[in-house]
C-alpha cells in the first residue's frame, strides 16, 4: 500500500510512519519542518524514518496548493493520513494565522488532492479539544460539539465539517480521529509531560494549571498508532463507487466516519505528576495556577464506536507510558 503521511517529522507522524514501513507499506512523508518547537527533535525523528528504504521524504508546506497538487500527481498515493497541523491550544491565542494557514488552507489542499487523484480514503487527525467545555462524560462522537474554546479546537471541528462535505459531495471516504492528549517517547516539547520532566530534572518549578485538578484522558503513543493503523485497515475501505467493487459489509463501508481514540480512563493532573515524580525519583516544585484561557476542564473518551467498528481499545496505563517516556528522555538528552 502506498500511503501519504503528512507531518512525518512530528510526534505522531514519525511513530506512524515507522510502523507502516515496518510492515511493508510504502510511505510518502511530507513535513515543512517549521520551528513551532525544536527542529533538531523533528530532524532526529525523521532520521529514524529515513533509515527505511520504503520511505520518500518530501519537504513541502501543505498550505502550498501548487506543491500539494504536484505531490499528489507525482506520487499517486492510495491512502492519505493527514497529521500535519498547527497544534497547541495556547499558541492559537498568540498566532491565529498559523491555524488558518495549515489547518484550514492546508487541509483543503489535502481534500482536493484526494478528490482529484483517486485516493481511496483519507484518515485525518481531529482532537478531543472539539468537545470544548462539554460536561456530558464520557464524550461521544454523537455529542453536539458546536462550542470550541480555542481557535485550535475550531480549526479541528472545521476539518470534520470540511471532510463531511467532501464525503457527501464527492463520495470521498474520510475518517476523522479525535485523539486525546497523546504522550510517550519522542513527544512534543510544548506538552505537559515534556515540560514537567525538563523542569524537574533542571530543578526548576513547574506550572500546574487548574491547580492540578483537571482530568485528562492521557493516551499512549503506541495506542494511538495502533488505532490509526487498524482504522486504515478495517474501516477506511476504498470508495466502492470508484473502485467498481461492491461495498464490503465486513469492513462496514461508509463515506464519513468519526472516532474517539482515547484511553477511556481519565487521570487527574496531580496524579500524573505523582507518577512522573515516582519515575524520576524526584519531587516537583509546583506553581499552582488557575485554568488557562482556551483550556477545557476535563476530557474523557467514549471509545465504544472504535471498539465496535475497529476492534480496538487503547489500554496502556499511565504508569507504564510515563516510565517509557522518562527512559527515552534520559537516553535522548543524556540526563
Ligand atoms: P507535531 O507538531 O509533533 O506534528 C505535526 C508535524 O506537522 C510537525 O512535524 C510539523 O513540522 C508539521 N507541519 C505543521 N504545519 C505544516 C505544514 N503547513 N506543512 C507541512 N508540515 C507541517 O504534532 P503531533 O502531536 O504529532 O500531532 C499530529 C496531529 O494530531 C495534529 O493534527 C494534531 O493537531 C493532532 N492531535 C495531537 C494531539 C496530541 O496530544 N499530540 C492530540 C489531539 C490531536
Amino acid at each position: 500500500m502506498k500511503i501519504l503521511v503528512t507531518g512525518t517529522a512530528g510526534f505522531i507522524g514519525s511513530a506512524l510512519a515507522l510502523r507502516l514501513l515496518a510492515r511493508g507499506d510504502e510511505v510518502i512523508g511530507v513535513d515543512n519542518l517549521n520551528d513551532y518547537y525544536d527542529v533538531n527533535l523533528k530532524l532526529a525523528r525523521l532520521e529514524r524514518v529515513k533509515a527505511h528504504p520504503g520511505f520518500t521524504d518530501v519537504r513541502a508546506d501543505i498550505a502550498d496548493r501548487a506543491a500539494m497538487e504536484a505531490l499528489f500527481a507525482r506520487h499517486k498515493p492510495q491512502r492519505v493520513v493527514n497529521l500535519a497541523a498547527q497544534a497547541g491550544v495556547r499558541y492559537s491565542l498568540e498566532n491565529p494565522q498559523a491555524y488558518v494557514d495549515t489547518n484550514l488552507v492546508g487541509f483543503i489542499n489535502i481534500l482536493e488532492g484526494c478528490r482529484h487523484h483517486g485516493v481511496e480514503n483519507l484518515v485525518y487527525a481531529s482532537s478531543s479539544s472539539v468537545y470544548g467545555a462539554n460536561t456530558t462524560m464520557p464524550f461521544t462522537v454523537h455529542d453536539n460539539v458546536d462550542h470550541p474554546m480555542s481557535l485550535y479546537a475550531a480549526s479541528k471541528k472545521a476539518n470534520e465539517l470540511m471532510a463531511h462535505t467532501y464525503s457527501a459531495l464527492y463520495g470521498l471516504p474520510t475518517v476523522g480521529l479525535r485523539f486525546f492528549t497523546v504522550y510517550g517517547p519522542w513527544g512534543r516539547p510544548d506538552m505537559a509531560l515534556f515540560l514537567f520532566t525538563r523542569n524537574i530534572l533542571e530543578g526548576k518549578p513547574i506550572d500546574v494549571f487548574n491547580y492540578g485538578r483537571h482530568r485528562r484522558d492521557f493516551t499512549y503513543i503506541d495506542d494511538i498508532v495502533e488505532g490509526v493503523i487498524r482504522t486504515l485497515d478495517r474501516v477506511a475501505g476504498p470508495n466502492p463507487a470508484w473502485s467498481g467493487a461492491e461495498p464490503d459489509s465486513a469492513t462496514s463501508f461508509a463515506p464519513y466516519r468519526l472516532y474517539n481514540i482515547g484511553n477511556n480512563q481519565p487521570v487527574e493532573l496531580l496524579h500524573y505528576i505523582q507518577v512522573l515524580e515516582d519515575c524520576l525519583g524526584m519531587k516537583a516544585e509546583k506553581n499552582l495556577l488557575p485554568l488557562q484561557p482556551g483550556d477545557v476542564p476535563d476530557t474523557y473518551a467514549d471509545v465504544q464506536d472504535l471498539v465496535n467498528d475497529v476492534g480496538y481499545r487503547p489500554c496502556t496505563p499511565v504508569e507504564q507510558g510515563v516510565e517509557h517516556f522518562v527512559r527515552w528522555y534520559r537516553d535522548f538528552y543524556k540526563v
